[in-house]
């Protein structure tokens, strides 16, 4: 047992299953993530033949995809051991953050569709567990050109509401407007967990939630963004022009019934991030371990050099600080799906990010010139990292937002 393990006390089969992703993880996400970073174009990260797409059918072949979802609809919620869930992804962020994300945000309208009783959102729950190769690929529209912070800090200002409306005539609403750049999965995902102002009067205040195909007459899809880190992550807009979805789709048709369950999505959302970004910050740490230790300079590993042991135990402090708080919430907030501590997950998001990039930057400066050099993994590593710090929302704003959870 290494350091790594001495909090792990799972059952046999829940403890295989975490085996089986970290050797899914290292052999087929981590390669294909350096892989998918260094295309030049985020075209050619979703083109067919991309080597994307085995990693999303891995992933998928494991079960991984439902992990949320009730058994009685195909997932594995019941079978999954809190514990587990939380060490899976954590290994999932420590082979490659952006590609953890992806398939994450993948889940999202799904996981959410599970929860609601009507037969199309449980069919559609059905569904997406038994898909094995990627083909129902979900995302999480909510950032618009003009409304990105002011999504997390919400707010009652008619003059600044969501761009996204939607409007009710018979029995379909009518959509428009766009969704940013920064949407996860945009430009591949065939369903959007999409969030609309209902009320224009109640600024951010007045949204409402729908779960909706994405192959809808009016929707179309903006360009990949082209980005310094998760480059394995694809991201692209969503338009609406006049898009008519059934009003079933509209899962959350009162604003009030969002606005007071707005912690449960800021607990969801950010203790995920939190754990991938953990499982992050030990990939860079053991990266500057392993090579301080094979370095030599001054006739020595440059391990051997006393400042070089301060600034790794530090790093190494640093990590497993931000470990223990992402799983100690992470498996609290499981447990308690409907009274999460909101305070806690996004302070450890913040944690685990700012953590990552800190330790990766400190690994950069480990490897010396090495360090800059693509063939090397800490400035990936570090790029990543520093796109946690804004994504899903800015450190910032979200800690000013939490604290009214506090
Ligand atoms: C890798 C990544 C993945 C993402 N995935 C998704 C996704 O799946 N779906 C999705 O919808 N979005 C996604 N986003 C978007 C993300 O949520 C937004 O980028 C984020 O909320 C910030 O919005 P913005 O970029 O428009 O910045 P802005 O809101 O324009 O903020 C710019 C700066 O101004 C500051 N600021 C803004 N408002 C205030 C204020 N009121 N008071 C003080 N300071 C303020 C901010 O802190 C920030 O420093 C993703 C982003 C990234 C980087």
């Amino acid at each position: 047992m290494t350091f790594r393990d001495i909090d792990i006390n799972l059952a046999a089969e829940t403890k295989a299953m975490v085996e089986q992703v970290k050797r899914f993880s290292m052999e087929v996400m981590r390669p294909a993530g350096i892989e998918l970073d260094k295309l030049p174009k985020p075209e050619e990260v979703i083109a067919r033949d991309s080597i994307l797409w085995d990693v999303f059918r891995g992933f998928r072949k494991l079960g991984l995809h439902t992990l949320e979802i009730p058994k009685n609809l195909g997932g594995l919620a019941e079978d999954m051991d809190p514990m587990a869930k939380v060490l899976i992804s954590e290994q999932l962020g420590y082979a490659d953050a952006g590609l953890a994300i992806s398939m994450g945000v993948a889940c999202m309208p799904f996981n959410y569709a599970a929860r609601f009783p009507t037969p199309e959102m449980q069919q559609l729950a059905r569904d997406f567990c038994q898909d094995k190769e990627g083909k129902m690929i979900g995302c999480w529209a909510i950032t618009e050109p003009d409304h990105g912070t002011d999504w997390s800090l919400g707010g009652n200002n008619p003059k600044c509401g969501p761009s996204v409306k939607a409007v009710l005539n018979g029995d379909e609403y009518v959509v428009n407007g766009e969704k940013s750049a920064w949407v996860s999965n945009g430009t591949i995902a065939t369903h959007a967990l999409l969030h609309v102002g209902l009320d224009p009067a109640r600024g951010m205040q007045g949204q409402g939630l729908a779960i909706i195909p994405l192959d809808l007459p009016g929707i179309s899809r903006g360009k990949p963004l082209d980005k310094m880190g998760q480059r394995p992550l694809n991201q692209g807009a969503i338009i609406f022009e006049d898009v008519r979805i059934p009003k079933k789709y509209m899962v959350v048709s009162n604003p009030d019934i969002i606005n007071a369950a707005r912690g449960l999505g800021l607990a969801a959302v950010n203790g995920r991030m939190a754990v991938v970004f953990a499982g992050l910050g030990k990939a860079a740490f053991d990266e500057a371990l392993r090579y301080a230790k094979e370095r030599i300079q001054g006739g020595v590993p440059i391990f051997e050099h006393a400042v070089m042991k301060l600034k790794l135990m530090k790093m190494f402090t640093a990590v497993e600080a931000a470990r223990a708080n992402a799983r100690r919430m992470a498996v609290f907030n499981l447990l308690n799906t409907f009274t999460p501590s909101v305070a806690h997950a996004v302070g450890a998001k913040c944690l685990s990010t700012e953590t990552a990039t800190t330790v990766a930057g400190e690994a950069i400066q480990i490897f010396g010139g090495f360090g800059l050099a693509k063939e090397f993994p800490v400035e990936k590593m570090f790029r990543d990292a520093r796109t946690g710090m804004i994504e899903d929302g800015v450190n910032d704003a979200l800690a000013i937002k939490a604290a009214e959870f506090l």
